[in-house]
């Protein structure tokens, strides 16, 4: 496998990571990521950076086991790079445990809160409030940007250029880019967060099913507290998270828009955004609604079965689709990376 040469395809959290993890592991390959816009700049640049310690699927919670691991070793090896510890409480309609439990991994330890005092949400007498370890948060652009910083001695970092075809064949992928140069490369891993749509990467990423959901979440404009934590409110999929580091709250809910173009969603809240969030808000923290009136807008590709998409997506066996992560590409590119990673190394012929 020396001397391979691998093209990454977008170099947002999900594409950095791919990036590192086969620098990693084929310190002879040639390495070149590439995007058409900024490092970081797609839906990692509007994601929440939440990671909590849960999933739905057996499979999914592996990934999160992984990654968080990943994520730990990570903050303890540079203590520099944004990852930051957070509490969690997750409130949920109900006093029975099993919810939590079963979601929740092993080493969360969820653990009921018998007085919860969490800032202006209201806890309904038949709910409960569990604390659960593990949690952390992070600023997704910021930290791409640290990772492929480190990278960009080894890796070939190329922004600002598209690619505009993708076509495999028996001596390499060929890659038409914007720039009117085309690279062949002996592997692909196309990581294009949202834009599954791409008329060139469509073809290869259409088969998965992915489809582009709006993602929403209301700034709240009140300080958080030094010692505040992340607030999950289980039955609705929707949390309250605290950012120190831009001096407000955020509140993200499930927004359910579907098949919206990445290239026009980010141009600003709708009236419907803002009155589906609030109703969800008002139900746990009314107090919070009045404050809460600005926010961010993007969208993220999800999969039809909820988990990850990583596979190999052409007859030859040398591109590979990476994404399609539900919302929760941050907490999960870890295990989306060394995935395909597997697959790129597998698979060389
Ligand atoms: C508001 C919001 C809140 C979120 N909160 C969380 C959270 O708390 N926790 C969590 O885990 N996840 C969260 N997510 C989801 C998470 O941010 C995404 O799943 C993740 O950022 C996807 O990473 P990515 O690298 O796949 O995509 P992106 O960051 O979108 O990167 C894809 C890149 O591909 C490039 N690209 C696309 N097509 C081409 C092409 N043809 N040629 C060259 N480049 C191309 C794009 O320019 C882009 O930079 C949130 C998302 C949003 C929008």
């Amino acid at each position: 496998m020396a001397g391979i040469r691998i093209a990454v395809v977008g170099a947002g959290i999900i594409g950095c990571l791919v990036a590192r993890e086969l620098a990693a592991r084929e310190p002879h390959a040639t390495i070149a990521v590439l995007d058409r816009d900024a490092i970081g700049s797609g839906a990692s640049r509007r994601s929440a950076g939440l990671h909590l310690p849960r999933g739905a699927t057996e499979r999914l919670r592996a990934m999160t086991r992984y990654s968080q691991d990943y994520y730990d070793r990570l903050r303890r090896e540079r203590p520099t790079l944004p990852i930051h510890a957070t509490a969690v409480s997750v409130v949920s309609a109900t006093a029975d445990d099993r919810a939590v439990r079963e979601t929740y991994l092993a080493g969360a330890e969820p653990v009921r809160a018998q007085h919860p005092d969490l800032p202006a949400v209201g806890i309904p007498a038949d709910a409960s409030v569990w604390r659960v370890s593990g949690g952390h948060h992070t600023v997704v652009q910021d930290l791409t940007c640290a990772l492929a910083r480190e990278l960009r001695s080894r890796v070939d970092f190329r922004e600002g250029v598209a690619v505009t075809a993708v076509r495999p064949g028996s001596g390499g992928v060929l890659l038409r880019l914007s720039t009117g140069d085309t690279l062949t490369a002996d592997r692909v891993v196309l990581a294009p967060g949202p834009w599954t749509a791409d008329p060139a990467l469509a073809p290869f990423v259409a088969p998965s099913g992915a489809r582009v959901k709006k993602v929403v979440a209301l700034h709240i404009e009140r300080s958080p507290a030094p010692t505040d934590g992340a607030i999950v409110f289980q039955d609705d999929d929707a949390f309250l998270l605290p950012l120190p580091e831009r001096g407000h709250w955020l509140y993200s809910f499930t927004r359910t828009e579907w098949d919206v173009d990445p290239g026009t969603v980010a141009r600003g809240l709708s009236a419907e955004d803002v009155e589906e969030a609030r109703g969800t808000l008002r139900r746990w923290a009314p107090a919070l609604v009045e404050h809460a009136g600005s926010g961010r807008v993007f969208c993220d590709a999800y999969s039809p079965g909820r988990e990850p998409v990583v596979d190999v997506v052409d007859d030859g066996g040398r591109v590979v689709f990476a994404g399609a992560a539900n919302g929760c590409g941050y907490r999960l590119a870890p295990a989306i990376a060394r995935e395909a990673a597997d697959l790129v190394l597998g698979v060389v012929g």
